[in-house]
């Protein structure tokens, strides 16, 4: 992890943060991008900016671009291909996933299917072993050239590396324009919604800062802070219904916010399946959704957990009961 020292680090090291002595170099696009965005979204705390429709796009951008573009995008279909869909629903789902800057697709799928070939292993990107700010975010703000190399994409992504669209999306060209495609779209829908309910310049300008800051710059926030939870908080605290051999557990907190990657004991038993909970009370919203896609047609061939197999003890224990 040898690397050039930034300004960044050397402050770091000044605050105590980082060890000069250590190897460990800070990856000085993604703290700037991570600490800029944290900014911005602190932009909601301006009392002028609130607008009970912004605060409605943040909420439903959970949804939409958090469950639709992550859990069920990048997650549930990129890396576990745990149901089938037309190649555009699949790039649809690829872009919305992409809006919430959480990597490429290739990058994201690479790092999670390390994380589950080596769960709480040394080969763990990010197992909160190495503590839990680790684990959180830490992980990705120091930089680690095994994560962003074409070796490791062709070793661990290999189907989206061999695809044009995907190597299209690496083009930071092409992923600098969704960003500022997002952002325009949030400024300009609110410009025109203000501009009309309000008929003035300001009123216009309001509402549109309104949605960006609170549709993108707060949103994206939030549904970082949920996917990051999904990595730490889940390895840590919770109730574990298989023995995966790794510190995985179900969180119902977790399930509940981030509609249905919480229950991360059951992924890891079976990461194929599309449907992470499985008892009646592990609400899985991601599924539900993947499981309304099938009823419309537009998703096949989707994977479910297998059929629990009953011990010995327990058919005996039923045999006597009955
Ligand atoms: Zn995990
Ligand atoms: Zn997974």
């Amino acid at each position: 992890m040898l690397g050039s020292t930034s300004i960044v680090d050397r402050c770091l090291w000044r605050m105590g943060i980082l060890d000069a002595a250590s190897p460990l170099r800070v990856n000085v696009p993604v703290f700037t991008g991570i600490v800029g965005f944290h900014l911005l979204a602190l932009l909601a705390c301006i009392p002028w900016l609130f607008s009970w429709s912004g605060l409605a796009w943040a909420v439903a951008g959970l949804y939409l671009f958090g469950t639709i573009g992550i859990n069920i995008g990048y997650h549930r279909l990129l890396t576990h291909r745990g149901f089938a869909c037309p190649r555009w629903l699949e790039h649809a789902l690829t872009v919305v996933g992409a809006c919430c800057w959480q990597g490429t697709p290739m990058n994201w799928v690479s790092v999670h299917r390390m994380h589950h070939q080596h769960s709480d292993d040394s080969g763990d990107p990010h197992t909160p072993r190495a503590g839990f700010f680790w684990s959180h975010m830490g992980w990705f703000l120091i930089y680690d050239p095994a994560l962003y190399n074409i070796a490791t994409y062709d070793r661990y992504a290999r189907d989206l590396f061999q695809d044009r669209f995907y190597k299209w999306l690496e083009r930071p060209r092409i992923w600098r324009n969704i960003h500022r495609a997002q952002w325009a779209a949030f400024f300009v829908a609110g410009a025109v919604v203000g501009g009309l309910t309000e008929w003035s310049l300001e009123g216009a300008l309001q509402l549109g800062l309104s949605w960006l800051v609170w549709g993108v710059f707060v949103r994206t926030v939030a549904v970082w802070h949920i996917t990051w939870s999904v990595n730490s908080v889940t390895h840590l605290w919770g109730y574990q219904t298989h023995d995966t051999r790794d510190d995985s557990r179900n969180n119902w907190l977790v399930g509940l916010v981030s509609n249905g990657e919480g229950w991360h004991n059951n992924h890891h038993a079976e990461p194929r399946s599309a449907a992470h909970g499985q008892r009646w009370w592990e609400l899985d919203v991601s599924y539900l959704t993947i499981w309304a896609l099938e009823r419309t047609g537009l998703v096949w061939d989707v994977v479910r957990p297998k059929p629990k197999q009953r011990t010995p003890v327990e058919k005996a224990d039923e045999h006597a009961a009955a």
